[in-house]
């Protein structure tokens, strides 16, 4: 089987099932779970990315009270696969969900040389 590129450094390998880093091969799970789940992942402080900008109480800078920070990187490589914006307590989001049983028909279609 083959391997299709989803993301700038997130590869879905089709004949294991498995999201893979594009840059390293670092196995970051299950293709039909959340990649994030196989990633190592920093809670940032919004305030340390988008400095206040004036003094007071509006200062254009993310309040860490209503927004965390959430960085997903590759455990093999440490490559910067995700940054994610959440309110405080909110789950990861599965941004990513791909039809693998559909991709993998058109893989077999395009290896037999017909349209995909
Ligand atoms: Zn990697």
């Amino acid at each position: 089987m083959t391997e299709y590129r989803v993301t700038e450094y997130l590869v879905i390998d089709l004949g294991s099932e498995r999201w893979k880093c594009e840059r390293c091969g670092a196995d970051l799970g299950p293709a039909r779970a959340n990649y994030k789940e196989g990633c190592l992942v920093a809670e940032r402080d919004p305030t340390e990315i988008h400095p206040p900008r004036v003094e007071g109480p509006y200062t254009f800078a993310p309040d860490p009270q209503w927004c965390r920070l959430l960085e997903f990187y590759c455990p093999g490589c440490l490559a910067l696969v995700e940054v994610e914006y959440l309110p405080p307590g909110h789950p990861i989001t599965h941004d990513i969900e791909i039809d693998i049983d559909a991709l993998k028909a058109s893989a077999d279609t395009r290896a037999r040389g017909g349209q995909a």
